[in-house]
Formats: structure tokens, sequence, C-alpha cells
């Protein structure tokens, strides 16, 4: 059996994936929605102010746009969800969360406190160098076409890596013009630019 430190991390990723499936599993069955439903559901509630449509979605989590216009059909017709025609384009349609829907996110949010109760056991410095190395292996697998989307600091137009050494806060966003520090390093961020667009 090989043990070389590159197929551990690769086994311990197997595992973290298969303990969140399995939560995330759990709260499906509290809420009779389906996995990739509530994967929609948290990923409009954590990004309110984002335009998300069908394309987005379908990117996002690497479906199928008939795959995902089902699910959103079933989301509306729960009324956990909306469709938002802007008025400066009537072909296209944001979805968003209806207040059923933002409550609901916040039940199913819920999935993830017995992680964070593990999580908040560790020290600080631990988990920050842990947290940049897996953005750093999130960059390199989005350079090579094995992620498609991140939204990482690391990988964005914006973002200035160690733009003054003499502080803590040594990153910049040229976007928001805020400096940061590694632990701020923000994942998911809606602002996001990637370089190569
Ligand atoms: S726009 Fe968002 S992802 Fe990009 S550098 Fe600024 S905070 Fe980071």
């Amino acid at each position: 059996m090989n043990n070389s430190i590159d197929e551990k991390i690769i086994k311990a990723l197997e595992k973290l994936s298969l303990v969140i499936r399995t939560l995330l599993w759990d709260k499906t069955k509290q809420i009779g929605l389906s996995p990739i439903q509530i994967q929609f559901i948290l990923f409009l509630v954590f990004h309110p102010d984002y335009e998300t449509k069908v394309s987005t979605l379908a990117a996002e989590f690497n479906l199928t746009p008939a795959t995902v216009s089902d699910a959103i059909r079933i989301l509306t017709k729960k009324k956990l969800l909306m469709k938002i025609i802007p008025a400066h384009d009537k072909r296209i349609h944001y979805l968003k969360l209806t207040k059923k829907g933002t409550n609901l996110a916040r039940e199913i949010s819920s999935w993830q406190d017995s992680f964070l109760n593990q999580l908040h056991l560790f020290p600080d410095q631990q988990k920050e160098e842990a947290a940049l190395f897996l953005m750093e292996l999130i960059t390199s697998l989005q350079k090579n076409g094995i992620i498609k989307i991140a939204r990482m600091c690391i990988s964005c137009e914006h973002f200035q890596k160690k733009a003054r050494s003499t502080h803590q806060t040594t990153h910049y966003c040229k976007l928001t013009e805020r400096y940061f520090s590694d632990s701020e390093i923000t994942i998911d961020c809606s602002y996001y630019k990637n370089t190569a667009s």
C-alpha cells in the first residue's frame, strides 16, 4: 500500500467529503428535498446579491441546464424560490429565495453544526495554515481545469498577494480597496473575477 503524503491527503479528503455528504443527506431526509435542491438553496442564501441564473447553477454544480431547470421547477412550486425578471432585459430571469426558502436555508445550515463543533477544538494557526493549503490546492485544480469555479481571492484578478510586507494584513483587494490577512482570504466571493476572463 502506498502511504505517500499525497495519497493520505486524497484519502482524508475522500473521508471528509463522505462525512459532508452524509450530514447533508440526513438533512434531505428530514426536509423532503433532494441533495441538489438543498445545495441550490444554500448557494442562493449565501449569494444574496449574486445575479444567479440557471446557467450559473449549472456551471457551479457541473450539471446540465435541463437538470437544474427540473430542480428549480420543484423549488418554485414549493414556493421556496421565485424568478426575478430584470427591467432591462425581459428575456432573462434571476433566481431568488422567497422568505419561506430563506427560513428553510437557515434550518438546513444546521447540518454543519457537528462539523463546526469539532473544528472549534483546533488552534487558529493550524486551521489558517490548513485553509490556505486547501485554497492553494483548489486554485491549482482550477488552473488545470479539474475544478471549474472556485471564486477565491488567490485566483482572483482583484487580488494582490503580499501587497505590503510590514503588516499582518498583507494582502490587498483592488475592488474593495481593503488589506487583509491570510485568515481573511475569501472563498466563494460574489465579486470574484477570474484572472483568465
Ligand atoms: S473581489 Fe473577492 S475574491 Fe477577489 S480579491 Fe476581492 S475579496 Fe478576494
